[in-house]
């Protein structure tokens, strides 16, 4: 399984808001990319059809068994313990070919109706982990408050944890090593910013 990385070059490890088309830098409540051009209401267009509910876990693609799912639970219950702000999603779907996950994934976070008892609060913390069984490809999709923890180059390594599960034929497993990374990560993340926090806090 590789993460999807659509235009092939390197990027810094920026967090903070990205175009999902070309993953060039946005500013903050921008409504078009300065670089390419894209909006949002671009994916309405390109993917017309009513959008699911936004589920927890959407297994479109029956990837997964019953024991994938109890596990998967499990593991989205102790990173809610941790990190209690992050609304973890798990979506399989199977894309025709050429399909931009990125993009549907960015469609899917917008256009999808709230679930039962999700707040719009709830939604800007989500981070959407997208698997395409079909392109044995997947991609991270954070909402724009889950989007300042973690850059580009960690979800990139989160994905990539992902792939020696996934080649094994181990679906489920591929999804709590990504679980895995992504606590590493978050937890990188806050002692740095406690760190520079205390830094300042002390000068
Ligand atoms: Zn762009």
């Amino acid at each position: 399984m590789n993460p999807t990385r659509e235009d092939g070059r390197g990027r810094p490890p920026v967090a903070g808001p990205v175009c999902p088309a070309c993953r060039e830098p946005l500013a903050v409540a921008a409504q078009v990319c300065a670089s390419c051009g894209f909006t949002g209401g671009d994916t309405m267009t390109m993917f017309p059809d009513p959008a699911p509910p936004f589920m927890p876990l959407l297994d479109a693609a029956g990837i997964w068994n019953h024991e994938d799912v109890r596990k998967i639970e499990e593991a989205r219950r102790k990173l809610r313990g941790t990190h209690p702000q992050f609304q973890w999603h798990v979506c399989s779907v199977m894309l025709p070919p050429g399909t931009s996950l990125p993009l549907f994934g960015f469609w899917m976070l917008n256009a999808c109706p709230l679930y039962a008892g999700e707040t719009a609060q709830e939604r800007a913390w989500a981070v959407l982990l997208l698997i395409d069984a079909r392109g044995s490809r997947a991609a991270v999709i954070p909402g724009y408050s889950a989007e300042a923890w973690l850059g580009d180059a960690d979800w990139v390594e989160a994905l990539s944890a992902m792939s020696v599960s996934w080649k094994a034929g181990h679906a489920g497993g591929a999804v709590l090593r990504f679980f895995e990374t992504s606590a590493r990560l978050l937890n990188r993340s806050w002692k740095k910013r406690g760190l520079r926090h205390s830094e300042r806090f002390h000068s």
